[in-house]
């Protein structure tokens, strides 16, 4: 823990150095997906960011406990508290119960992590078990006098909060609602949120529960506050999202822990930004730029592709995305994985590289350069091949890109069998019976590469 380590700050708009509360541990919350529909590679990116950054805090030898959570209640349509909740929509967009959705997505959501090779955090919080704490929570900030009661919910009082606008540098004469219908028009200010909203009076909610105000829900921003602070205590290290939260989510949540406790839950917000399509334009459905993880795999690019050409930008200035960019890099990536799998064993990490490579992911993570650096390194004539491998599947403890994998890759008996036939034909020239083998091995996941005399099988 002798290198130390800078984050750039949302909350003082600079790079910091970060130090910890307790020392040698770190306590880090992320915010989450809404788990009502598929989560795309674009939205995998902010997740990729933090799995990289508490990779990071545990190579420099920090105990980390990362907590994020899971909205399955709350999160509607409108960021001004009007709206339809996205859970009890999609429910009804695909005629099933809004818990079943949640399991649908929540999986989809692991599964994706599981193909990025994102470590799953410490602790996952789904706002639904949580609803008791929350309530706690509220009642905390109304004892504090920041709440009022309009027709349909609980709201906050922004303006007693004087560093309200200070976060996001918000301009809150400017602000307005989208949605300014009869009930926003009862809020005492346009920037006032909700922390507990009433189910409607003519409908019955899949989900809702009873409060001390009435049955209802918990509003968005509650949930990470309360479940923050329930697994990191009310202050803690380091709180993470995308930059589209900045200006309403975790504005409302730095409100909500300076209603409660008086003070900023987190020292660091880090936040990182978008993934873009191919020129700057949006990622959407009907622009054909959007894909899963699992849709990646469909069309055989390989999602630990994706995780490459994320390193390749820095997280706070996004990337742009194409699928055919993505092939690019896919060749580069397969290339790196050949280099390194063909480097002899049993080396030493040599301590230059690891220095540089130190010093750059402790510089606000500057992944980009470790990637040049790891081209550097095999380039690089004066360091032994055994000590090449060693060093960058040191660095690939932060990269996560599974390069030290393939050699464990157990190869079939029967594919064995093919490639040594396949050989064998090969050798008499029976070209058109090689060619056969060649292609049947490839139907069953596999592809042989020629060498003068011999052959290599890889897994596709
Ligand atoms: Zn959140």
């Amino acid at each position: 823990m002798d290198q130390k380590i800078y984050f750039y700050n949302t909350a003082t708009r600079k790079k910091e150095e970060f130090k910890p509360i307790v020392e040698g541990k770190v306590g880090i919350y992320s915010c989450g997906p809404t788990v009502y529909w598929n989560q795309h590679v674009g939205n995998m990116y902010a997740y990729l960011f933090v799995d990289v950054l508490v990779r990071t805090l545990r190579y420099f030898g920090y105990e980390v406990k990362h907590v994020m959570n899971l909205t399955d209640v709350g999160h509607l349509t409108s960021d001004s508290d009007t709206g339809d909740d996205k859970m009890e929509k999609g429910a009804k967009r695909e005629g099933v119960s809004v818990w079943d959705l949640a399991k649908k997505y929540e999986k989809q959501f692991f599964d994706s992590e599981e193909l990025l090779n994102i470590n799953r955090p410490d602790v996952v919080c789904p706002a639904t078990e949580y609803i008791n704490e929350q309530i706690e929570l509220i009642q905390k900030i109304e004892k504090n006098e920041f709440t009022y009661i309009i027709s349909d919910g609980v709201y906050f009082d922004t303006s007693k909060f004087p560093d309200y606008a200070k976060f996001a540098n918000l301009k809150l004469d400017e602000i307005i609602d989208t949605d300014r219908d009869e009930v926003s028009k009862e809020k005492k200010n346009r920037s006032d949120f909700a922390l507990w909203k009433f189910s409607p009076k003519n409908e019955k909610r899949q989900m809702e529960w009873k409060s001390p105000w009435g049955v209802g829900f918990p509003g968005w921003h509650i949930e990470c506050t309360a479940m923050s602070v329930k697994h990191l205590g009310n202050h803690f290290d380091i709180h993470t999202g995308g930059i589209d939260h900045i200006p309403v989510h975790h504005t409302n949540e730095i409100a909500q822990g300076f209603g409660a406790f008086g003070h900023q839950t987190a020292n660091f917000w880090i936040h990182n930004a978008w993934v873009m399509g191919k020129g700057g334009t949006k990622m959407s459905k009907s622009l054909g730029n959007v894909f899963t993880a699992q849709e990646l795999v469909a069309v055989g690019v390989e999602p630990l592709a994706y995780r490459y050409l994320f390193l390749t930008t820095h997280y706070r200035k996004g990337m742009e995305f194409s699928l055919d960019n993505l092939k690019l890099i896919q060749v580069t990536f397969e290339k790196l994985k050949r280099i390194v799998e063909e480097l002899p064993n049993d080396g030493k990490v040599d301590e230059n590289y690891q220095n540089d490579f130190r010093k750059l992911i402790a510089d606000d993570l500057a992944l980009p350069e470790v990637i040049a650096l790891v081209w550097k390194l095999i380039k690089d004539e004066n360091i032994k091949p055994e000590n090449k491998k060693a060093t960058i599947l040191d660095f690939d403890k932060v990269l996560g890109l599974k390069l030290d994998k393939r050699e464990v890759v157990e190869i079939p008996e029967e594919i064995e069998i093919l490639a040594k036939e396949r050989l064998k034909t090969k050798l008499n020239k029976d070209w058109a019976e090689s060619d056969r083998l060649r292609d049947l091995i490839k139907d069953k996941g596999y592809v042989v590469e020629d060498s003068l005399k011999s052959y290599k099988i890889r897994k596709i």
